[in-house]
């Protein structure tokens, strides 16, 4: 049987890819995570994270997906702490600015997992389909298109040691919308396919903190340890003093 490269095209020697990046999976060398059967709901204990060697062949992943991953992993696991902009009690706001990332890494970085995610047959991800946004998302990440109304991305934390950092995941929020929602190293993010179909509430409470090419923000509370991805804009009840805030400062921008 020929194998072909999901990414370049081409027959190759297929390798095995992590769907999702490997340090991303907290403690990945010491210590197992929680991986989330999308179907059945199941916990099971895994040692590196699911991977599929029927989709990329090395140069794709390490290459190219490679430097998506690193960019990632630059800002999310370390450099991120250099950026906080506002601190109350345990919600904090981190804010980069445009020569702090690059913005093309760090945005196909999420396009990329989606990606790996869908054209894998694995059980895991097996909730995880773009349907026609597959080949859209390959086009960006290839360069090839330009769409910044597509996949928007907005990164909420949650505190450090919670024992629910350790969860890796990624689901469908809500068929509808097609949204989705991916659980890592501590992160809550979710990626909007469409930036049309954004519902209001998230417009109005978090317009301006959806990744663009200026500016990369992050919303760190506890609050979000405690409620479901899905009724995150509820959290205008609960953490008032963060909001509060970023209205103040932002209200006037209120744009995507
Ligand atoms: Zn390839």
């Amino acid at each position: 049987m020929k194998n072909f490269c999901k990414f370049c095209g081409q027959e190759k020697q297929l390798i095995k890819a992590h769907i999702i990046p490997r340090h991303f999976h907290l403690n990945y060398e010491n210590e197992t995570y929680a991986a989330i059967n999308a179907k059945t709901g199941d916990w099971k204990q895994c040692k590196t994270g699911t991977y599929d060697k029927n989709i990329l062949c090395s140069e794709c992943d390490n290459n190219i997906l490679g430097k998506f991953d690193d960019e990632a992993y630059r800002i999310l696991l370390n450099d991120i702490y250099n950026y906080t902009e506002y601190k109350y009690n345990q919600n904090i706001l981190y804010h980069l600015t445009e020569n702090d990332f690059d913005y093309t890494l760090f945005r196909n970085f999420f396009i990329s997992v989606l990606w790996r995610a869908s054209i894998s047959k694995t059980e895991e991800f097996s909730n995880v389909n773009l349907g026609p946004y597959e080949d859209i998302a390959l086009k960006i990440m290839q360069n090839k298109i330009d769409n910044d109304e597509l996949f928007k991305v907005l990164i909420f934390k949650y505190p450090k040691g919670l024992e629910n950092n350790a969860i890796v995941h990624l689901s469908k929020v809500k068929a509808k919308h097609e949204t989705y929602c991916l659980s890592m190293a501590g992160y809550l993010i979710l990626i909007f396919i469409n930036g049309k179909n954004i519902p209001l509430n998230y417009i109005k409470y978090y317009g301006t903190f959806f990744l663009n090419s200026k500016n990369l923000y992050i919303l760190e509370s506890p609050d979000f340890y405690k409620k479901h991805c899905q009724h995150i804009y509820d959290l205008r009840d609960s953490s008032k003093k963060l909001i509060s805030y970023l209205q103040k400062k932002y209200d006037k921008l209120g744009h995507i």
